[in-house]
């Protein structure tokens, strides 16, 4: 199974979704994106690739933002 990586339109979050699906849920805002309107970050990672590649983007994310609050 394959998957694509997205942003949650609502609170940025980056959450996985099924390449297949037309929306995924947000794991840390529960909001249902749907994906053509969600910014596709990477896609198609092997499921057990998507916990690394999550936290790969939140660490370069982290990078470019030192200070956010
Ligand atoms: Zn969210």
């Amino acid at each position: 199974m394959k998957y694509d990586v997205f942003l949650c339109c609502k609170c940025s979050g980056v959450c996985a979704g099924r390449a297949s699906a037309t929306t995924f849920k947000c794991s840390y805002c529960g909001t249902r994106n749907r994906t053509e309107r969600a910014v596709r970050v990477v896609s198609g990672v092997e499921s057990k690739d998507v916990p690394p590649t999550i936290a790969r983007l939140k660490m370069e994310r982290a990078k470019k933002t030192p200070s956010p609050r």
